[in-house]
């Protein structure tokens, strides 16, 4: 049986709507067609740093196998799908839908590395899609073939993550999310960490509900489907839920940024992971964001942490000048009022300068801390009046109140590709093992 690989993207607005909705729909339609997946929906989170878009920017992909003579009725169903639910109206939602069939080519996965990291145009993904046969449907702009493309060609082969999304009836869609907190705070203490940023830890909020008009009653987070699965089931809503799905994602894994290794490689746009030394005092400006210049062989380069960072801001103004660190974040590029930054998503500290202060020695006979005479004329103790031109300045070591080790953003500002600190060392490779079962309903 042939193999498809259905991708789509932009078809969401800030007002309306959310793709992730049209493929949970899909993944029921095409399955009463006939169709079988090959894997869960996929849910690819691309560059975030991307000046066109302030959203979450996801894409999606549905794998299936098929038989010949209903290609043709998926194909169509698909197409009417995007049509009817895309926010169609608003000025920047451009849709596009990929269907690529058989095996994914190298090339097309490489162009998905590169648009999680970087920015790529429409030109080259029309390019592949021509090269390897696939066949690309763009309305308005076309710009979502792109993310179609870069979604089919991220198979989620390394570290990956999956996302159960309970969607709201239509009824209840733009009112506030009826959802028992206190069963939220259960399901965490039950499933966490297989479950991850549920709740914000510092300010006691809850994560998994987003705010907005979108579809999404919540979306919970976690390393299996077992675990997502139990955690729906303890998380009480007020409200009835029209459908649900668990999708598998490189949410949480970091896979935007890319290590380079010096300043000068550092582009805007481009997500990046540099270590450089920190130059200079860390300057808090109005609002409390912190700001420090970090600097290498090859260049320098500011860096931001912003007050909504919580715990990252407040490790930043404790850096000073010699402190070897990896910063990691999105690059803003330079304006009128700003050099080229890193957006601090998290930073490594590899090193701390040994941050010393002079004292005046004590005195020999009596342990009393001497006085100075003067540069290079000694010291006197004013209590016995003993007094030396040999001793010198003693030279204490402070304590940092930092360790090397990497500090990340509080939960409530990371963003979907964040690896948060609960993730380190759970990193997958390969491909699931279990066969898919039980991830969507109805
Ligand atoms: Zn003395």
């Amino acid at each position: 049986m042939p193999r498809i690989h259905i991708g789509f993207d932009d078809t969401d607005s800030p007002r309306m709507g959310c793709t992730t909705y049209i493929a949970a729909i899909l993944v029921e339609k095409l399955h009463r067609l006939g169709a079988s997946f090959t894997d869960y929906a996929n849910l690819v989170r691309l560059n975030p740093n991307v000046p066109w878009k302030t959203r979450g920017n996801g894409a999606l992909c549905l794998r299936i196998r098929c038989k010949q003579k209903i290609i043709e009725e998926i194909k169509e169903t698909v197409t009417e799908a995007v049509e009817k639910n895309a926010d169609l109206s608003y000025e920047g939602t451009d849709p596009g839908v990929v269907f690529l069939f058989n095996h994914v080519p190298k090339q097309i996965t490489a162009f998905a590395r590169r648009t999680i990291q970087g920015v790529v145009k429409t030109k080259e993904a029309l390019r592949l899609v021509d090269k390897f046969d696939a066949e690309a449907i763009g309305l308005k702009k076309g710009r979502g073939i792109i993310g179609g493309l870069a979604a089919i060609g991220e198979t989620l082969e390394g570290d990956h993550t999956y996302e159960l999304i309970a969607y709201r009836t239509r009824e209840n869609r733009g009112t506030p999310r009826r959802i028992m907190q206190s069963s939220v705070v259960e399901m965490n203490e039950k499933t966490s960490p297989l479950t991850f940023n549920n709740i914000d830890p510092e300010r006691k909020r809850i994560l998994i509900t987003p705010r907005g008009p979108d579809p999404i009653l919540y979306g919970i987070r976690g390393e299996t489907p077992g675990a997502l699965r139990r955690a729906h089931q303890i998380v009480h809503s007020e409200e009835p839920i029209e459908r649900w799905i668990i999708f598998r994602t490189n949410h949480g894994t970091d896979a935007h940024l890319r290590r380079v290794n010096s300043i000068a490689q550092v582009n805007p746009f481009n997500p990046v992971a540099v270590q450089g030394v920190v130059a200079g005092e860390t300057k808090v400006i109005t609002g409390g964001h912190v700001i420090f210049t970090i600097q290498d062989k090859t260049a320098k380069i500011d860096c931001a942490a912003y007050e909504p960072t919580g715990m990252l801001q407040a490790v930043a103004r404790k850096l000073v000048r010699g402190d070897l660190i990896e910063a990691c974040g999105g690059v803003r590029p330079a304006s009128s009022e700003y050099p080229i930054t890193i957006n601090l998503e998290k930073l490594r500290i590899l090193k701390l300068a040994p941050r010393v202060t002079l004292h005046n020695p004590r005195c020999p006979r009596c342990e009393k801390r001497m006085k100075s005479m003067g540069l290079k004329k000694g010291f006197r103790c004013e209590k016995c009046g003993f007094r030396s031109s040999k001793l010198e300045k003693i030279a204490l070591e402070y304590k940092r109140n930092l360790e090397p080790k990497i500090y990340v953003t509080s939960p409530r500002s990371q963003r979907h590709l964040t690896k948060p600190l609960c993730r380190y060392g759970k990193e997958k490779s390969g491909m699931p093992k279990k066969t898919i079962s039980d991830w969507h309903f109805p």
